[in-house]
């Protein structure tokens, strides 16, 4: 049979009688398994303290010109992170309080000190430490990582910035060699400036999700609100899209004939993101439906395609960050699985909601709602959840 090893003991105790009393008392606990080192003064016992391989220390509050809680204080001071028993005699009044306050984990009257109480102190001293050091590394290692994430995030804003620049200054110069090209009629390569264009608004967008989702993970990202009317802002996402891609027709159903309040860009960043998914994901179908309509208090907008769908036990998946469908991803369709995780964040902050439904193989449809009647900024919402 394995011998448990013994509960090091460091005694610092200028008495040598209370030695031998402890010692005496320590033999006869029945459960306990003992192993007592005894230092008599102030300076021994906190080199020991600070040195010695002991699993807890026992402390008397008298120690010639000083007394234990000075030791105790100085010792903690110094990183001392053993648990520790302060000893007092009779009549010591409030010893027991400044014991605590000063980093003691527990106390006992030398007149007590009787093998089952002893036995009982020392071992809930020794693992109330244990949990006490557990806490504070599972604390220390989520501040660090916290830290980590901070650093990561302020990072990955800092290269997207930083990318954006020339990204700008090179959409402008293609959109200028284009123009220029169909004036000068060399068309073949006025087509290469437009495919240069279009590759450098794909890399924008990729770079604005990467942007955006870092600042929701640090919740920065920025709603600026007004009062639109949401029939002009779908419109003109429409057109835009067109102009973009030809093969695929929008088909527009319904009005809303409301004014909302809320962030337009945003709003109209979820229906460009949910209409270049359809296009993207269901790259040999015609058509693209967007239908909206409205009630009292709310304007809802789908957007339907005619591609391969979303399985029923992922529909709630692809609303997570970085996911993708991997058989979902014709060779064209590039992206981070950032769009409707940014789309779901912006139509939750404006107080709406957002949905699928699909059948496997028969096309997908997104929902979105939006209140037209909300009174509470976003801050506040914010504040509230
Ligand atoms: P991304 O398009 O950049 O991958 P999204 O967050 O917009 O990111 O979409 C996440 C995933 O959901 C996509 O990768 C795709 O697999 C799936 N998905 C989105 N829209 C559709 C759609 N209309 N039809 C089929 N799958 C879709």
């Amino acid at each position: 049979m394995q011998t448990r090893p013994p509960t090091k003991i460091l005694l610092i105790e200028d008495d040598e009688d209370d030695y031998i009393l402890l010692q005496k008392v320590l033999k006869k606990t029945p459960q306990g398994h003992y192993k007592l080192q005894w230092e008599h003064s102030y300076t021994s016992g906190l080199a020991c303290m600070l040195t010695g391989e002991h699993d807890l220390c026992m402390l008397d509050y008298r120690l010639g010109a000083h007394t234990g809680i000075e030791l105790l204080k100085t010792a903690r001071s110094q990183g001392y992170n053993r648990p520790i028993i302060l000893l007092t005699g009779a009549n010591e009044g409030d010893i027991d309080i400044l014991a605590l306050q000063a980093g003691a984990d527990d106390y006992i009257a030398k007149e007590q000190l009787q093998g089952e109480l002893l036995h009982r102190i020392i071992r809930y001293a020794i693992e109330r430490k244990k949990a006490e050091h557990e806490r504070e590394r599972l604390l220390s290692e989520q501040i660090a990582a916290q830290e980590l994430e901070r650093k990561r995030n302020e990072f990955i804003g800092m290269v997207v910035h930083e990318l954006k620049t020339p990204l700008t200054s090179l959409k402008g110069y293609a959109q200028l060699l284009y123009k220029r090209c169909l004036k000068t009629g060399d068309e073949q390569t006025a087509q290469f400036a437009s495919r240069m264009d279009g590759q450098i608004t794909k890399l924008t967008s990729l770079v604005d999700d990467f942007l955006d989702v870092t600042r929701l993970a640090e919740g920065k990202l920025q709603f600026v609100e007004d009062s639109f009317s949401f029939d002009t802002l779908v419109e003109e996402v429409i057109q835009e899209i067109q102009l973009i891609n030809e093969q695929q027709t929008i088909r527009r159903e319904g009005l809303t004939n409301k004014t909302i309040w809320g962030d337009r860009t945003r709003t109209g960043q979820v229906i460009t993101n949910l209409l270049t998914n359809a296009m993207k994901y269901a790259p040999d179908t015609d058509t693209i439906l967007l239908k909206t309509s409205s009630n009292t208090d709310t304007v809802t907008l789908c957007v339907q395609d005619f591609g391969p769908g979303i399985p029923r036990a992922l529909q709630n998946k692809i609303f997570d960050p970085f996911y993708r469908i991997e058989k979902n991803q014709p060779g064209t369709a590039s992206g981070l699985g950032l769009g409707l995780h940014i789309a779901a964040e912006i139509i939750k902050r404006q107080g709406g909601r957002i949905w699928v439904e699909s059948e496997e193989g028969k096309g997908a449809t997104f929902w979105f709602t939006l209140p037209t009647n909300r009174t509470l900024p976003i801050s506040s919402q914010e504040d509230a959840t």
